[in-house]
C-alpha cells in the first residue's frame, strides 16, 4: 500500500495517480536489507531494532559483551553472499508462526498478522538454508547482489544492547 506524506490526506478512491520509483536507491535499500537478514545469521541472537539507509543499515542486538572478532564475522557474511544462495518467499497462516515461534529473531517488530497469512523469506534451500523469518521488507533475488560487505561500528546502546552498523562497499 503506498501512503501519502503526512499530513496530506489518501486521495479520493478512482483518483489516477502516478508512482515514481527511485530505483538506485530502491535496489541499495534491497541489497542491504538482504545483508541484514545476513547479519543476523552470523550473529545468532535476539535483535531489538534495526534501520537501513541507501548506504548502510544496522541491527540491534541482545548482545551484552563486544563481539570478540569483528574481522571474522565480516568474513562469514561475505562468505555466505558469495555463495549466491537464492532469496524466497513463503506464506504461512497465523497459526502456523504461533506454532513456531522460534521464526522470530525480531523482539521489538512482531511480525504482520492479523491478515491470516504472513510471509516468510528463507535464503539458501533445503540443506544449503541459511535463514528463514517472517518478513515484509524487500530484497535482493540471489545474495550475490548483495556484494561485498563491511562492518561499521558497534555502539553500546544500554546494559544489554549493542548496534552493528554495515555498510555496503560500493
Ligand atoms: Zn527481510
Amino acid at each position: 500500500m503506498l501512503v501519502p506524506s503526512a499530513p496530506q490526506d489518501l486521495p479520493p478512491i478512482g483518483t489516477e495517480i502516478a508512482q515514481h520509483l527511485d530505483w538506485d536507491r530502491r535496489y541499495r535499500h534491497m541489497r542491504i536489507h538482504t545483508a541484514l537478514h545476513l547479519l543476523s545469521v552470523v550473529i545468532p541472537l535476539p535483535v531489538s531494532g534495526g534501520a537501513i539507509s541507501a548506504k548502510k543499515g544496522r541491527l540491534d542486538f541482545d548482545m551484552p559483551d563486544a563481539p570478540e572478532d569483528k574481522a571474522a564475522l565480516e568474513e562469514q557474511l561475505n562468505a555466505l553472499i558469495g555463495r549466491e544462495l537464492p532469496v524466497t518467499q513463503d506464506w504461512i497462516s497465523d497459526a502456523e508462526l504461533d506454532a513456531n515461534p522460534g521464526l522470530v529473531k525480531t523482539m521489538s517488530v512482531a511480525p504482520p498478522t492479523g491478515a491470516g497469512r504472513v510471509r516468510l523469506i528463507r535464503i539458501g534451500e533445503g540443506a544449503e538454508q541459511v535463514d528463514l523469518q517472517p518478513c515484509g521488507g524487500t530484497h535482493v533475488k540471489r545474495t550475490g547482489e548483495i556484494g561485498s560487505v563491511r562492518l561499521g561500528k558497534v555502539e553500546k546502546k544500554g546494559r544489554r544492547n549493542r548496534r552493528v552498523y554495515l555498510h555496503l562497499t560500493d
